[in-house]
């Protein structure tokens, strides 16, 4: 692809076009694509809509392990035997404190993850009331993750406030049955059908580097495109032994950032977040990724370690993008570095569990809790 056919994928995406799936399968597969050219190309495409913000969001597992399905990527799932710590639904004092401290740490959104297959109607109850106290207390946009949703709990959510519903395709449909067997990928399709038609907006995204063909990538980002999600979480599989599928395939540095590329182009005004293995999979190469993607995970990925704090905000600031928050750049920075002061982070090179401290920060203590 020459610059001139990147300039009219761009122009095409500028205009609403749809991307064309040869040409989505190009930007991943074809060498003869410069890929500071593409990166380039991309980053139009990111400014037109997002400018230089990012976006900064942390997540909460609120309920941890122990669940019934099979999702052979999932350090959560029944057939894993990765050693995490598990634990049923932190207290609403503990999941209000953690927000508190999200929304101080800089998140722009925190986003609540519930392990399981879905809730029940009496924990539908309980996180549409978490949400609207949340809501009610703190400038914070909130997200939920709690597996299959109908229309009647999406309704109970959607009537809370709720701003998001997160629910992974992780990958296309005709891959989908060798990555889980207890769901299909149709029930996750209906559950982020059932969001949208009750005014919730959709997060769904993928998991790259589970054995899938390029294609299968070109699918998602078709499918999310119909869908109109909203925000696009880009993952790309950490190798946990113990779990079903550890090997990630595929993915070097540079493929990571064509597939941001690609979602880029395929979901022009979508948020597009570099999510679970950007300090693994991009390496050197992670600051790049800030120009195709315009929002990330901070403080790691549900069972995951990820980079410090300070480090991530400062890759942020020292690229010229802007952290979407109430707070300076220059105090998150501090703020964080004081942080790793206390704690150390070791960069994530290697695929590292959390710990009861990282996952419950406010558990230890009655002086954590919001009173
Ligand atoms: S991805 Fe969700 S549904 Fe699948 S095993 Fe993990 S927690 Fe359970």
């Amino acid at each position: 692809m020459t610059i001139l056919e990147l300039d009219s994928l761009v122009s095409g995406a500028l205009a609403g076009e749809r991307l064309r799936s040869e040409d989505a399968l190009a930007i991943l597969t074809d060498p003869n694509i410069d890929l500071l050219s593409l990166v380039h190309a991309a980053w139009q495409v990111r400014e037109a809509r997002w400018g230089r913000t990012v976006q900064v969001h942390i997540i909460n597992n609120a309920a941890n392990g122990k669940c019934p399905e099979d999702c052979s990527y999932c350090t959560q799932g029944k057939n894993s035997s990765v050693d995490i710590e598990e634990y049923s639904m932190k207290s609403r004092e503990e999941i209000l404190a953690e927000a508190q401290r999200a929304h101080e740490n800089g998140a722009f959104r925190y986003c609540m993850v519930f392990s399981g297959r879905g809730p029940s109607n009496t924990r539908t109850d309980e996180l549409a009331s978490l949400v609207r106290e949340i809501k009610d207390r703190w400038p914070i946009e909130v997200c939920v993750s709690a597996g299959l949703l109908d229309d009647p709990k999406a309704a109970v959510l959607a009537e809370a406030g709720l701003d998001r519903l997160n629910h992974n395709l992780n990958t296309s449909e005709e891959h989908y049955a060798e990555i889980c067997t207890t769901h299909t990928y149709q029930d996750r399709l209906e559950t982020l059908r059932a969001a949208k038609r009750n005014g919730i907006e959709a997060c769904s995204g993928l998991i790259a580097g589970m054995g899938e063909p390029a294609s299968d990538l070109v699918e998602i980002a078709q499918t999310l495109r119909d869908l109109e999600a909203e925000s696009i979480p880009v993952n790309f599989l950490l190798p946990f032994e113990g779990n079903d599928l550890v090997e990630p395939t595929g993915l070097t540095p540079e493929y990571c950032l064509r597939v941001l590329c690609m979602f880029r182009f395929a979901n022009p005004t979508a948020e597009i977040r570099i999510a679970a293995g950007r300090e693994f999979h991009l390496r050197s190469l992670e600051p790049l990724a800030l120009y195709p993607a315009n929002s990330l995970f901070l403080e790691g990925y549900l069972n995951a370690k990820g980079a410090a704090s300070n480090r991530t905000y400062q890759m942020i600031t020292d690229n010229g993008f802007e952290i979407v928050s109430e707070y300076s750049a220059e105090s998150l920075v501090a703020q964080a570095e004081r942080a790793a002061d206390e704690q150390p982070v070791e960069l994530a090179g290697n695929s590292v569990i959390k710990t009861i401290d990282d996952l419950r920060p406010s558990f230890l203590g009655p002086e954590g809790l919001v009173t």
